[in-house]
């Protein structure tokens, strides 16, 4: 394999695939060729062995006997859920509906949990069907439990999802913390465990979750130390011993110039603490982590090809067939305060040493349909594909793909 010195500056996320001949390489394929394959344009791909070595990397700095879950609301795709459950020790559902594809998947029931501020009636009952573990989210839940289960015979898993008293610093999208319409406050979870153990549910523990996308090792070690903290705390009011204990996850990826990848070291270390000081305090206690976008968001990538290239008064617009309505993310529009650019290049000109200065825009009649603002890349034709990399993650079913009714995206995994 050849791989060309990169004349263009790349981001420190977009070196994961390698180059040939002056192509990306996508699951061993040149871009040009997996395009072929795939029939159309705009797709997304992910690459098997990037989410191997995803993986492999987590299992080697974390201690082993921590369980792995994957939450697949980060890409649900089914290949992608049936890949990541022979390799994962659970997964982690968010609706029926991806319960529906982990248990198709071939997720074993016992190791798939459910959360989620919303549950109804009807999913709840599937749930309890399903033999999964439901994570409580209000005192609501537990009444519906009971009226499943005198309605039915069927007996409820249940953990308790506790809204902390304390945030993860630093984080993308704070989930936990202050006021929030997640888990139950948790100043009132010895009330629910009492209510969960004369109701007569099977209590199995505590799920905590502080929020999404964090870069920043110490403040990751700091919510998974107080989340143990506090489930230790909350232990001495539970019906039974705990048996799972669900410290969260929230690792982030690296997006934009100036970002690395978080370094794992101080958060393994932490963990392998908090596992040996479970093992004393809550001996029947399995302690797993949940991660969605740090095990898939890398792996991905979305390619659009470019249709028509305008300059208007000096400025060159690359416009291609792909935009906001198959990856709102990149467009900036999904959780960004700031709009900045998702790494981009040209995928089959990735050793040209001609660049310009261009925006990529996408087909919608909206100015919001921006891939990227004012960036330099390889000088691009009409047929070149643009590939937005870290797009792995809360990408093809993040968007609004039925906006302004363009073809439908596909997804491979490869
Ligand atoms: C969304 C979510 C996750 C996954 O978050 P990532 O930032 O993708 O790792 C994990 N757990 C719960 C409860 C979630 O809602």
């Amino acid at each position: 394999m050849n791989t060309p010195e990169r004349t263009l500056p790349r981001h420190p996320p977009m070196d994961q695939f390698r180059v040939s001949d002056g192509e990306l390489l996508v699951g061993g394929l040149k871009l040009s060729r997996l395009a072929a394959r795939v029939g159309q344009t705009p797709f997304y791909a992910y690459d098997r062995r990037l989410l191997d070595q995803r993986v492999a990397e987590l299992r080697a700095a974390l201690p082993p006997s921590l369980k792995v879950h994957y939450a697949m609301k980060a890409n649900p795709m089914p290949a992608v859920v049936g890949h990541m459950a022979k390799r994962v020790d659970g997964i982690d559902v968010a609706s029926a509906g991806e319960l529906k594809v982990a248990l198709d998947a071939g997720a074993d029931p016992r190791e798939i949990s459910f959360a989620g501020p919303g549950k109804s009636r009807r999913e709840l009952q599937q749930a309890v069907a399903a033999g999964i573990l439901i994570n409580i989210e209000s005192f609501r839940e537990v009444a519906e439990l009971v009226a499943i289960g005198d309605a039915t015979g069927l007996g409820a898993r249940v953990a308790v999802r506790v809204n902390p008293d304390f945030e993860l610093k630093s984080s993308g999208m704070k989930m936990g913390g202050g006021a929030k319409q997640f888990g139950v406050d948790a100043e009132r979870v010895p009330e629910l465990l009492t209510e969960i153990g004369r109701a007569g549910l099977t209590f199995e523990g505590f799920h905590l979750f502080a929020g999404s996308q964090n870069l920043k090792p110490e403040a990751i070690v700091d919510a998974q130390s107080k989340s143990f903290e506090l489930a230790c705390r909350l232990a001495a009011a539970a019906p039974s011993p705990v048996r799972f204990l669900n410290l969260g996850g929230g690792f982030g990826i690296p997006y934009f110039p100036g970002e690395n990848r978080l370094d794992l070291t101080a958060i393994g270390a932490n963990l392998a603490r908090i596992v040996s000081d479970a093992a004393d305090l809550m001996p029947a206690a399995e302690v797993v982590i949940e991660l969605g976008r740090y095990l898939v968001g890398e792996a991905g990538i979305y390619v659009a090809r470019v249709v028509d290239c305008k300059v208007s008064r000096g400025h060159t617009f690359l416009v291609t067939d792909g935009g906001l309505h198959h990856h709102l993310s990149a467009s900036g529009n999904f959780g960004q305060v700031i709009r900045k650019n998702y790494p981009v290049a040209i995928g089959n000109r990735m050793a040209t040493g001609e660049t310009q200065t261009v925006s990529v825009v996408g087909p919608l009649c909206t100015p919001l349909d921006l891939l990227a603002d004012r960036m330099e890349l390889a000088t691009a034709q009409i047929g070149d594909l643009v590939v937005v990399f870290q797009s792995g993650a809360y990408g093809f079913t993040a968007s609004p793909q039925a906006f302004l009714g363009h073809p439908a995206c596909v997804e491979v995994l490869v």
